[in-house]
């Protein structure tokens, strides 16, 4: 790699981020964060690219899947655990359908910047800068809550801490154990309209009871209980993400001590841009968002920049076309990844795409057009002899209406009942998990 160090970016351009007018307090913020502890650890970062290797291959499957945007007023340790547990529920639908692991990912403990469509907002005839994140600013519209506080990082480091501390509980305190998720997934299979899912529960159903009589073993020591669970968010805030880049001793390179895997969003991939500069010189594996607007001569640059030595695992190419609109752009870039021989996990995002305006004037998401771009994005793989490596959705574990549609039907006039996203709208639990059984039909196909 050319020379990198973890404050190069600031000699690029860079958009989507705040402009704190507050600069003394900016380098308080940045020194302290400097301080403190790494939020992941090297190894675990290698480990992940080891595992999203094997997905390249086709013999892993990556879930990822979170809030938009995590907020600091609906931090609590029940939305946490029940988002955990439903990516725990798709997860088992998703081994039993693929045959392979299921490498899961949590939008989680970090994923707090964001980026916008436009930098102000009018509302009433008032224009105040837009809401870019509770790591920047807050929700609230006033002058005092739209400006940008550098003292929200601390908060967000402090909340991530917290939130991965819980995860990794869960994770191996016996939470996790397959029989527990299973009966969660068959309470939903047993529900009113969900009989298309029953037949799949029931065989998963026999699976364990097989295990079980053959003397599988499940107790802690075991894998049955236990789950490795990674997280993952946008690298949008670089102040952030730079005071918390940790030297690794073990291999000599620069780890983002932030969160497992970071991605570039679609609006921040500028190959010779800030974002690109901070993420290729890190260790951790990283995400690139992929939209209809990226260009095949980007991304081969983009591919040379982020993955120089084209080791295994490392990339992840997260597709957010929409539906309908998958065919235009997958092929050509799938043909780019393929003149160039770089290794690459394909993502499927259905989620970017596909959002609109309802009647009723929120910003949704129909569950029929999260579908039908799974399914292209499957169908142009399998005619391109391709990897389709694994998916990345916004979601809850809390039964929000923000999305239309499902077994569970959620309807236009059904929004504003509990609609509490603080950016994008998500899949709720059960709509999250019918994805993941539509999603399985279409890996056992
Ligand atoms: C996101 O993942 O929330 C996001 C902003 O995505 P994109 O960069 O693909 O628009
Ligand atoms: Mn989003």
């Amino acid at each position: 790699m050319t020379e990198w160090s973890k404050s190069d970016w600031r000699g690029k351009p860079r958009v989507q981020m705040p402009d704190y007018t507050d600069a003394a307090a900016l380098t308080a913020v940045e020194a302290q964060l400097a301080k403190y502890p790494p939020l992941v650890f090297a190894g675990e970062a290698r480990r992940l690219k080891q595992a999203l290797g094997a997905a390249s291959r086709g013999e892993a499957f990556l879930l990822q899947g979170g809030d938009c945007a995590e907020s600091f007023e609906q931090f609590s340790a029940d939305s946490i655990r029940d988002t955990f547990k439903v990516m725990l529920q798709m997860a088992m639908v998703l081994t039993y359908g693929a045959k392979v692991p299921v490498i899961k990912v949590g939008r989680m403990a970090g994923q707090f910047a964001k980026p916008r469509s436009a930098p102000t907002e009018v509302v009433n005839g008032v224009e105040l800068p837009s809401y870019r994140g509770d790591i920047i600013n807050d929700l609230d519209f006033s002058p005092e809550a739209r400006t940008p506080d550098p003292a929200r990082m601390l908060q967000a480091y402090t909340q991530a801490a917290a939130t991965l501390n819980l995860l990794r509980a869960f994770s191996t305190g016996g939470y996790a154990d397959v029989n527990q998720v299973h009966s969660w997934t068959l309470s939903f299979a047993e529900g009113e309209k969900a009989e298309r899912y029953r037949e799949m529960a029931s065989r998963i159903t026999d699976t364990l009871d097989f295990m079980k009589a053959a003397g599988v073993k499940n107790d802690t020591a075991h894998t049955l209980q236990t789950v490795d669970f990674y997280t993952s968010h946008e690298a949008l805030l670089l102040e952030y993400e730079e005071a918390l880049t940790r030297l690794d001793s073990t291999s000599g390179k620069w780890l983002a001590g932030s969160g497992h895997l970071i991605w570039i969003g679609d609006r921040t991939r500028q190959p010779d841009g800030a974002h690109v500069e901070y993420c290729r010189g890190v260790l951790n594996p990283i995400g690139l968002k992929c939209g209809p607007s990226m260009t095949v001569d980007d991304l081969k640059l983009l591919m040379a920049k982020l993955n120089p030595e084209n080791e295994a695992g490392r990339l992840t190419l997260i597709a957010r076309f929409g539906a309908g609109s998958v065919g235009e752009h997958l092929p050509r870039l799938i043909n780019a990844v393929r003149e160039e021989g770089a290794n690459v996990v394909w993502v499927c995002d259905p989620m970017h795409g596909n959002t609109i305006k309802s009647s009723t004037g929120f910003k949704t998401r129909p569950f029929e057009s999260v579908l039908r771009e799974v399914r292209e994005f499957f169908a142009v793989h399998a005619a391109e002899g391709t990897v389709p490596g694994g998916v990345h959705f916004e979601m809850t574990g809390q039964d929000v209406t923000e999305c239309t549609g499902g077994v569970r039907a959620v309807s236009e006039a059904n929004l504003s009942d509990r609609y509490h996203t603080a950016c994008d709208p998500r899949l709720n639990a059960s709509q999250s998990l019918e994805l993941a059984f539509l999603v399985a039909e279409e890996l056992s196909a």
